[in-house]
């Protein structure tokens, strides 16, 4: 069995706990290697040698730093096939699923490639007599990025590279379900000129996640997961005095307006409900038709389309729309909150609790679930289900479905499905929620925007990639300065003022 290591210094290291974790193929549900769990001294030795370097790194000008960027874009592409049949194998999801999670990061990458303008700062001339004033934006110093199973590349990507390209160390503790893709986008960054340790990639569990939380030399934390560690993450890590942005679990609603067109709606909502096994942030898991006779049609189309959903292993290429959950443990949480359902009084209009598949009795699949009469009460409702099962809750009025995505705790991505556009833009105004689709079931923002949820789907300021990775992995420093001819007058006892 292979034994997967850590990546320190440009080098990959061997565990030195004694503590594995089995990284499985979700598909056949075989044990494929084991991801060593750093204990706190080898997160410490990895923070001293990022420390060790990182000076020289922030001293190296940012259109270099940026050149790094766009060799690492060119590896990227080069080794696309190879990082997605990787993905895949870890995680589950479909290659060209796995391809546009790497293209996702790779995005950002490319967006980094702009840092030599994103860092100009500002600066104001003649600010008073004789007086300029111009503000820096100064690397953090070390930064550390924890992040979920469910993009292994592109959110990895979404933390290292900005900070990376600000002129930051970066420690990355990715998720223990699918370390290899972290590895070799370590790997890259190297061959793509990056120095030994600025890149640190620690394998590990709660242990390695707490000795980061507690390093001193770490200012500033990027985490990506479920909401009861977002909030744990962010409260240790700022009590701490760091810097941390943590981004949470989600409950995505789809509002169908009678308007809408319906054919279109059911797609969209196929896509967005089972894609990726339902394992993404942003899939939709509650429709929310409005009006019975708009639920009726609705439900219609979504089961013939769902009857048509082949699911299988990534080793089917495109022939499958979704793959297996990541582990045993996620496949019996999803049936159980179905169940729940079921008890809960919801009617299960397809039930795909029986699914199994020839020849991969062991993976981790689950087949498609669709719920009807689900009301706002239920676990089915108010959990993150975080599999292929789509709640319909059926809303008298467009009011009433607003405020089901209004008074749910979490707010990461909602849509409306239309064709009024002053309903859109009410919605759009209205709804507290970070990212909002108009006939757009998955609303991800591009790289250059940002991507973040409000409520429970987030704790802290600014949000990830865009403008505000930028800010997040800087720190501003304002300088006035005079070159008078007069300053051999001597010294100003009251408060300056620049009128
Ligand atoms: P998770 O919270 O279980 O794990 C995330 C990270 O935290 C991993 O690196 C893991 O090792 C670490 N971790 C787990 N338990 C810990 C503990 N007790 N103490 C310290 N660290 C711990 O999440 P996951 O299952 O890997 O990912 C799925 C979740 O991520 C879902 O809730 C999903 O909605 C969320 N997610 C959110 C976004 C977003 O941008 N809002 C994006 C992707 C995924």
């Amino acid at each position: 069995m292979t034994e997967l290591t850590h990546f320190i210094n440009g080098s990959h290291v061997k565990g030195k706990s004694g503590r594995f974790a089995d990284v499985f193929n979700p598909a056949t549900g075989e044990v494929q290697s084991k991801v060593p769990l750093a204990n706190a001294a080898e997160v410490a030795a990895a923070v001293e040698g990022a420390k060790a370097v990182q000076p020289e790194w922030a001293a190296t000008n940012p259109q270099r730093r940026a050149r790094i960027m766009m060799r690492f874009v060119e590896l990227l592409n080069r080794d696309m096939d190879k990082l997605a049949e990787a993905l895949s194998r870890e995680h589950g999801k479909t290659i060209p699923d796995a391809k546009g999670d790497v293209q996702r990061g790779l995005e950002v990458a490319e967006f980094c490639i702009g840092a030599p303008h994103l860092l100009k700062g500002e600066f104001t001339d003649s600010a008073g007599p004789g007086i300029d004033m111009y503000s820096m934006r100064q690397p953090i110093g070390i930064a550390a990025g924890i992040t979920p199973f469910n993009f292994p590349a592109m959110i990895p990507m979404w933390k290292f590279c900005p900070a990376i390209a600000c002129g930051n160390a970066f420690i990355l503790k990715p998720s223990e379900r699918d370390p290899s893709v972290p590895l070799m986008l370590a790997e890259l960054m190297q061959e793509a000129g990056l120095p030994d340790g600025i890149l640190q990639v620690v394998n590990g569990d709660k242990e390695a996640v707490d000795a980061i939380l507690d390093n001193e030399d770490i200012s500033g934390i990027g985490f990506v997961g479920s909401t009861p560690i977002a909030e744990y993450i962010y409260s240790r890590g700022t009590a701490n005095g760091k810097r941390v942005q943590c981004f949470g679990g989600a409950k995505n609603h789809m509002i169908i307006m009678p308007d809408a067109d319906l054919d279109q709606a059911a797609d969209a909502l196929i896509g967005a409900g089972y894609g990726a096994a339902g394992e993404r942030c942003m899939a939709i898991s509650v429709a929310v038709p409005v009006g019975d006779a708009t639920a009726d049609a609705l439900i219609e189309r979504l089961v013939t389309r769902i009857e048509k959903l082949k699911v299988g292993p990534y080793t089917a290429g495109n022939d499958v729309d979704y793959g297996p959950l990541v582990t045993a443990a996620a496949k019996e949480k999803v049936l159980g909150l179905v169940n729940s359902g079921i008890e809960q009084g919801a009617k299960l209009v397809v039930d795909g609790r029986d699914f199994s598949l020839q020849g991969y009795e062991d993976g981790f699949f689950v087949g498609p679930h669709l719920f009807d009469n689900v009301t706002s009460d239920m676990d089915i409702y108010t959990q993150e289900i975080f599999g292929p099962v789509l709640s319909t809750v059926r809303a008298k009025t467009y009011e009433e479905a607003l405020k089901l995505a209004m008074d749910h705790e979490y707010g990461n991505g909602t849509a409306i499905y239309t064709r009024d556009g002053d309903t859109a833009r009410n919605f759009a105004n209205r709804v507290n929620v970070g990212m909002v689709g108009i006939n757009v079931p998955i609303p991800v923002p591009l790289a250059y925007h940002t991507f973040g949820g409000w409520k429970k789907s987030v704790f802290g300021d600014l949000n990830q990639h865009g403008p505000d990775a930028f800010r997040f992995y800087t720190r501003t420093k304002t300088v006035t300065s005079r070159w008078p001819s007069g300053i051999k007058e001597g010294g100003e006892f009251s408060m300056p003022v620049m009128g």
